[in-house]
């Protein structure tokens, strides 16, 4: 008898809530294009599929946590593909982070063809994906994310349904486009405040019981030395990097396109973190756009 999870993609996220679905009492297989990737998910109890096609013809769901919209349609569409090979009933859940418009016609798509599918994109990180604790952010219908609620579960502390297919996806375009911006923000007030001769410190915990006060100042505060267990005192290492920050915000510009909306900020705050890329930043934590804003 086959597994009852196939998952797709084991990077930096998916290899970890892979796991955690094994841990729960899961068969799962795993592919990756990365051998070294599927070799770590069989040392955490996995399996190794030999066919990708065959161990869809035995799954009852589909994860996929893939780089971006062109890998996910690749995946869902190819010729060897989840559409192509799944049974109809199974249920397929994409916890990418990828266009909105992409997993609405995938959405549709799948339904058309007697899956259901769900986009379930995530907060929290790596660190949220290891520990479990991930938020789910899910488009689809009312029964697909009933459905969807066991496996969940065992990856995220936090389930939401927020609408029809590409909802989730939705969310979360918004949601980081908001961070990047508050986080462009936090570090302007915190340059600005040591400029005039203030401890960031002490600057941090003004804020902190202030109007100005957010989410970026009390769990990842960029400026070194705040936070011992942030990127920032780090050296910007093992955080959410440039240049994932850089496609979220990309994303949000096109959907605001797209939609006739206007994001002003969230077009500035892309064009920030691209300069920031561009000047060989783009593998280090968003935090790091603090240097950039540094008084010379
Ligand atoms: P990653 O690049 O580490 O992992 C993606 C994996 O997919 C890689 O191992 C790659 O080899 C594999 N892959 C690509 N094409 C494939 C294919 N056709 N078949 C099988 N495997 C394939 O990326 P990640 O950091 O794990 O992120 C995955 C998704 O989650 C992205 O959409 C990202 O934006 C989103 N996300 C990432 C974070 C984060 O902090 N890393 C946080 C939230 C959301």
């Amino acid at each position: 008898m086959g597994a009852e999870v196939v998952f797709i993609g084991l990077g930096t996220m998916g290899l970890s809530m892979a796991t955690n679905l094994v841990r729960g009492g899961l068969s799962v297989v795993g592919f990756d294009l990365m051998p070294d990737q599927v070799a770590k998910f069989v040392a955490e109890g996995g399996l190794r599929g030999e066919s990708l096609a065959g161990a869809l013809q035995q799954a009852k769901v589909v994860c996929t946590m893939l780089p971006a919209s062109q890998h996910v349609k690749d995946v869902y569409l190819g010729e060897d593909g989840v559409f192509a090979h799944a049974r109809p009933g199974t249920l397929l859940i994409d916890s990418s982070t990828i266009a909105p418009e992409v997993a609405r016609q995938l959405g549709q798509l799948a339904a058309e063809r007697g899956f259901e599918m769900i986009d379930a994109p995530v907060s929290g990180g790596p660190v949220g994906a290891r520990a479990g604790t991930l938020t789910f952010m899910a488009g689809g219908t009312a029964k697909g994310f009933e459905r969807a609620q066991p496996y969940l579960q065992k990856m995220g502390k936090a389930l939401y349904h927020a609408g029809d297919h590409g909802s989730g996806q939705t969310v979360k375009v918004c949601n980081n486009m908001l961070l990047g911006i508050v986080m462009i923000g936090t570090a302007e007030a915190l340059q600005l405040g040591m400029a005039n001769g203030l401890d960031p410190k002490v600057l941090t915990e003004i804020i902190s019981k202030s109007s100005g006060d957010n989410w970026v100042l009390n769990n990842c505060n960029p400026c070194p030395g705040v936070m011992p267990a942030a990127p920032a005192s780090n050296g910007y290492a093992g955080g959410f990097g440039v240049d994932l920050m850089l496609k979220d915000l990309g994303l949000a510009v096109e959907n605001a396109l797209s939609t006739r909306c206007s994001v002003p900020l969230g077009a500035l705050a892309r064009n920030v973190y691209d300069l920031h890329s561009k000047a060989g930043n783009g593998k280090l934590d968003y935090g790091s756009v603090f240097e950039m804003l540094a008084k010379s």
